[in-house]
């Protein structure tokens, strides 16, 4: 009798045992713990569910069999409420996965990839979904510490409605990895994804997507790629880079991206039916094409400023019997009905150079419709263009036919006054319809593309965006206001007012600092007044900066970045500013800049800087040559320069890599007086250029100075000096007369 009790018990247990293993393998998990022991026992059709709240340093691996019918899906409680954070990431490997609702943020993976389709490189997931998933700002301290968001690997998997925003270190933000043959011919499909904000990397591998590598580059991929939104992904020239063969990137949204959709390996692509909207800003770019069998149909480009390699439409040249790695010839690849509205360049044999001079053959280019009536010139071509067939193309009337070899092409363009009308935000001329993109399927924006339930983020460095905090004269009256003050604040100080800095002030986040009438004077006495922390950038607006009261050392400066690696991009500016009396010691500069950094802007307006013993801007901490520099945009314009010991603006970018815009520099309306001679100025010049990429110098006056220096190293750079008088100066001297001068002057003997 006992016996049977025992045996009714043991039964009786074994089935509530089997319910509770049953519960929690489609229950909600709270700990990683939980969540491993309901993967370990999931069968097809379960559900595991992660508890809302901040999984900390969670490594999600998810590694189960459903099948078709009976998917095993991870989820969350509630969608926008479970984080995972700190040292965080997931793993997909098996079959008939899905995961959904998952947001990584405030950390960064402590592995490769932050969302990865594989368990090693031998177990991968096919037939996966990850839709819903967000990752925002999810990186390492270090800018140049690589690592991918997310990597597909596998076959079939789809990866859709999410959201990716916030890159901002080494690494492509989603990678197509081929380097095993269980990944080829993938047939995954990336579709309604939004990708947001990624800023300018400086630097190659700030790629948006990359689908192959070179080495795999002639394998087919059959990936997909439609109804994506990609907005301000300006990481490097490449937004997309395509490197295998028969992939299709179909209704697809750019929004202000500066950079390409780049076929830069692999053949067969098809480029359908996309939008490209530049909006006027700079560097925007198209599509990029390079390799064979290509095509290009019904894409609507407006809008788009990029010249060179990010022009609206390029076609390459190519390397002749090419490397793999290297740029192979354009062949057999057509681009037609295509529409293009105010974009400025459309660039035939791009590269072209003593390696690349494989021209383009037996392409064809048809029934596209280019416009724009703001600008003349828009096509360039770099080499023999026979081979590219032109036929049914339509032009604005004022648009100047490109040229073969110095003819002009008139067979397959019409010039033709059409009118554009607005329709569903395109520019369309009417009774075209079937050129540009069709309408069957909706246009990705914002709003229909990655999550509803999370909030869209705007990265961009905007300067007054805050509260106003009045500051008093005294001691270290700006360092206290600071302290107090949140992104975007102004602290307005007292017109006419002293203020003296005993304290460094830190730059944590946007801060604008200005005088409320008659220029505020400050002085301070350690090495640096303001330090620009991560995520901090800096504006000063009618103040003047002296160094009389500095304590007396070498190498002071009033703002320097952080000494560390600065993940975040960051801006500084000056305008009515004095800089004066910074030469207690020598090499006194105005900004100090560390390797590891880099600025979106650095702009001078309207400012003097007068009797300084170290340089002005000195951006040249990159030193490896592997085109990495230390800032983008350089504006200067209606400065005075005078009793400068060091270099007034150095700027520095080695080595010959191309996938980047910078260093850029607007410099006009200027006087250099008595700039460069300190004998500590190694550069022995007053201006100092070296591998700037694009540089627009107009209306200057050196007195007395060393020499403006250019250096040209990489692609074509274009540097344009227009209305120069070198009086008593050394003039401009270049490795390279491939460079623009118009109207320089050089004056000897004046008093
Ligand atoms: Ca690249």
């Amino acid at each position: 009798m006992n016996k049977l009790i025992f045996l009714f018990v043991v039964l009786l247990s074994t089935f509530f045992f089997n319910c509770n293993n049953l519960s929690t393998s489609i229950g909600t998990v709270s700990t990683i713990k939980e969540f491993n022991e309901a993967v370990g026992s999931a069968e097809p059709g379960d559900v595991i569910t992660l508890a809302n709240g901040v999984w900390k340093d969670a490594e999600l691996k998810f590694y189960a069999k459903g099948t078709l019918q009976d998917p095993i899906t991870l989820t969350v409680e509630t969608k926008g409420k479970v984080f995972l954070e700190g040292e965080s990431n997931i793993r997909l490997a098996g079959e008939h996965l899905i995961v959904e609702g998952l947001v990584f943020r405030n950390g960064h993976t402590p592995t490769g990839e932050v969302i990865s389709f594989k368990k090693s490189n031998k177990e991968f997931c096919n037939n996966c979904r990850v839709t819903e998933c967000v990752v925002d700002n999810y990186n390492p301290s270090e800018r140049h510490e690589s690592d991918y968001w997310v990597s597909l690997y596998g076959k079939n998997n789809r990866f859709d409605h999410n959201y990716l925003v916030g890159k901002r270190n080494r690494g492509v933000t989603l990678a197509v990895r081929l380097n095993n043959p269980e990944s080829l011919e993938n047939n995954h499909r990336i579709d309604h994804n939004y990708f947001g904000y990624r800023q300018v990397l400086g630097s190659n591998g700030g790629e948006t997507m990359r689908i192959g590598t070179s080495h795999h580059s002639l394998k087919n991929s059959n990936t997909l790629v439609e109804d994506n939104y990609f907005e301000v992904c300006s990481g490097e020239l490449e937004i997309i880079s395509s490197k295998s063969c028969q992939n299709t990137y179909r209704n697809n949204s750019m929004y202000e991206c500066q950079g390409t959709l780049t076929m830069r390996h692999g053949n067969e692509t098809l480029v359908e039916n996309n939008y490209i909207f530049g909006n006027g800003k700079p560097n925007t770019g198209g599509i990029r094409i390079i390799n064979e069998t290509q095509t290009v149909n019904n894409n609507y480009c407006e809008g788009l400023t990029g010249n060179r390699f990010r022009s609206a439409m390029v076609i390459m040249n190519g390397v002749p019997n090419s490397p793999i790695n290297r740029y192979f010839q354009v062949k057999d690849s057509k681009a037609s009905n295509n529409l293009l509205v105010n974009c400025e360049n459309i660039q035939f044999c791009a590269g072209s150079d003593a390696e690349r001079s494989a021209v383009p053959v037996n392409c064809e280019m048809t029934n596209n419709i280019i416009y724009n009536t703001n600008k003349d010139e828009v096509f360039t071509v770099y080499d023999d263009v026979s081979g590219i067939k032109f036929d049914g193309n339509i032009l604005s009337p004022n648009t100047v036919l490109p040229t073969n070899k110095g003819k002009t092409i008139s067979e397959g363009f019409v010039k033709k006054e059409l009118t554009l009308k607005r329709v569903n935000g395109l520019l369309r001329p009417e009774g075209y319809e079937t050129i540009g993109p069709n309408t069957k399927s909706e246009r990705p924006t914002a709003d229909n593309t990655g999550v509803s339930w999370y909030p869209k983020k705007d990265y961009i460095i905007k300067f007054n965006t805050g509260k106003k905090i009045a500051v008093a004269p005294g001691e270290n009256t700006i360092l206290e206001a600071a302290k107090t003050s949140s992104q975007g604040d102004i602290l307005v100080l007292e017109a006419g007012g002293t203020y003296h800095q005993s304290k460094s002030i830190n730059v944590p986040h946007t801060l604008t600092i200005r005088s409320a009438g008659a220029k505020a004077t400050i002085t301070f006495e350690r090495s640096s007044l303001f330090n620009i922390e991560n995520g901090g950038s800096l504006s000063l607006e009618g103040i003047k900066v002296s160094g009389e009261k500095c304590d007396d050392y070498a190498g002071n400066s009033v703002v320097r970045t952080s000494r560390y690696s600065m993940i975040n991009n960051y801006k500084f500016k000056a305008k009515n500013c004095d800089f004066v009396d910074l030469d207690v010691n020598h090499s006194f500069n105005v900004l100090r800049v560390y390797k590891n950094t880099f600025a979106d802007s650095v702009s001078l307006v309207n400012c003097k800087f007068d009797n300084i013993s170290g340089h002005v801007l000195n951006m040249n901490k990159e030193t490896d040559d592997i085109g990495i520099y230390n800032g983008e945009n350089v504006l200067v314009d209606n400065c005075t320069f005078k009793d400068i010991g060091g270099v007034a603006i150095n700027l520095y970018r080695g080595g010959r890599d191309e996938s980047t815009f910078g260093p850029i520099l607007d410099l006009s309306n200027t006087t250099f007086v008595n700039v460069g001679h300190d004998k500590r100025n190694k550069y022995n010049a007053a201006v100092n250029l070296h591998g700037v990429q694009l540089a627009d110098m107009k209306n200057l006056k050196f007195e007395k100075s060393k020499k403006l220096a250019l250096h040209l190293v990489v692609g074509d750079p274009v540097i344009k000096i227009e209305n120069a008088d070198f009086i008593d100066s050394e003039e401009i001297t270049s490795n390279d007369d491939a460079y623009q001068r118009k109207n320089i002057t050089l004056k000897k003997g004046s008093k």
